[in-house]
């Protein structure tokens, strides 16, 4: 929507002045005001755009978001969708709705940044520069930075591919921050240069974009990085506390390192890829236990319980190999068993109810006797008694599960005979044609109503 503005004519207006590397609040006067088509209006009501005299809301650029907050006026607190400073140079335009209130030029209102924003993305904001030269470091030669990105919650960091950057190299670098570099309580520095000591001193900035004559915005960690940057930073890197490494991506391109300081994010990012998962692994191996395998999956587990505590990208690879190891060997053993229950069960000899002449009724009663397994069995009675129709009926725990088969000589169709006798009455769903069809009621008691349907 913001788009639209590009279309204005330069604007005759004073510049916005940004005061928000030291103010979170401020007064500010309407100088200008857009509706939603980019078109300059005298009072505004809804959606629209804002330019004030003077600003303490970030405007999105060097990866980082705009701030979120509101401006209040007439004691109504209007929220602020959007900032921005690239679409028209030297003025920050604030996106706003603002509902059945009307702001008009030259209206006095007060803006309000939202405070853990702010810190939360300056936190993320400082331990992008520091992972960034951390990681360079490492590496032992420079790597082309692609951009980065960040919010209050998490930051990434893209860079050129380069076969050095690794996971295991990221992890070293993240434990030197953590163990060093926030410790050590670096304070940081900022500062201005001229554009041509910046040139002169090598400082990059390749994704600074700086007017003719402006001077440059530097800030420096010093010892460990320094870098040209018009982002919002902490004081000292004490207030890190730690930084979590979460995610890695290498495409052909690029190397994509997610990273936060956030222990909140970390925390709920981690109870999904770890703890959730090693519940999984447990509840898998619970229940092949209880169907029979023998393995002892203890040595695999202990691993697994280290790799949850661990919080990092390559712990999760880790348990998710271990996981993948797990799931083969107990689907194997669960086929293997399978096919034993399938011959154990083919040869197994039940006594049938003979019903009406017709009808060769058998009933069981085991969790572990699918549709599948019925139907291998029914289809040899119905061979071996070509004028009865063959029914195997289940009863499971909670369930109830059936098969009805019958050669072309027992002159019967199973499918008819469901749909008038089983479909409308009771839970059971099911297909098949009319030599064999296949039933299944998530309903116990739906078992009883087969037999009285055969008798009837
Ligand atoms: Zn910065």
């Amino acid at each position: 929507m913001i788009e639209l503005l590009k279309k204005l004519e330069p604007l005759n207006l004073e510049k916005t002045k940004f005061i928000g590397y030291e103010n979170l609040d401020a007064s500010a006067k309407v100088l200008g005001l857009y509706n939603k088509e980019g078109i300059g209006v005298q009072h505004l009501t809804g959606t629209g755009f804002v330019i004030f005299d003077q600003t303490p809301f970030y405007a999105i650029s060097g990866g980082q978001d705009s701030d979120k907050g509101h401006l209040i006026f007439n004691q109504v607190e209007i929220e602020i969708i959007d900032v921005r400073k690239d679409v028209i140079p030297g003025y920050f335009i604030h996106e706003v709705n603002l509902s059945e209130q009307e702001l008009r030029i030259g209206d006095l209102v007060d803006l309000r940044v939202c405070a853990d924003f702010r810190y939360n993305s300056s936190l993320n904001h400082s331990a992008l520069h520091i992972t960034w030269q951390t990681i360079l470091n490492n590496v032992g030669h420079y790597v082309e930075e692609l951009g980065s990105k960040l919010n209050d919650e998490r930051y990434q960091l893209q860079f050129c591919n380069d076969e050095m950057i690794t996971p295991q190299l990221v992890l070293k670098a993240v434990e030197q921050i953590n163990s060093k570099t926030i410790p050590e309580k670096i304070k940081s520095k900022i500062f201005f240069v001229t554009q041509e000591e910046a040139e002169a001193k090598n400082y990059l900035f390749e994704f600074t974009k700086i007017a003719p004559g402006e001077m440059v915005r530097m800030v420096e960690f010093p010892g460990i990085v320094i870098e040209p940057c018009s982002g919002t930073h902490i004081d000292s890197t004490e207030e890190l506390k730690k930084i979590w490494f979460m995610n890695f991506t290498k495409t052909n391109k690029a190397v994509i390192i997610d990273m936060t300081t956030n222990p909140a994010v970390a925390k709920n990012y981690f109870k999904t890829k770890l703890e959730d998962r090693l519940k999984e692994i447990e509840s898998q191996i619970s229940k092949a236990l209880e169907a029979g395998m023998r393995d002892s999956f203890d040595e695999q587990l202990k691993v697994a319980r280290n790799l949850v505590e661990a919080n990092n990208y390559i712990a999760i690879k880790e348990l998710n190999e271990i996981g993948l190891n797990i799931t083969a060997l107990i689907n194997k053993f669960l086929k293997n068993l399978e096919q034993e229950n399938i011959k154990q069960f083919l040869s197994q000899d039940f006594q049938p109810k003979i019903i009406k002449d017709k009808f060769y009724y058998i009933e069981t009663s085991n969790e572990n006797y699918t549709n599948k397994l019925l139907i291998s069995k029914a289809s040899l009675l119905a061979n071996e008694n070509p004028e009865k129709v063959i029914i195997l009926a289940n009863q499971g725990q909670t369930n109830s599960n059936a098969v009805l088969v019958c050669n072309q000589k027992a002159n019967f169709n199973v499918k008819l005979w469901f749909d008038e006798k089983l479909a409308d009455k009771t839970g059971f769903k099911g297909g098949g044609g009319p030599l064999i069809i296949q039933i299944f009621s998530p309903a116990k008691e739906d078992f009883k109503t087969i037999k009285s349907a055969l008798e009837e």
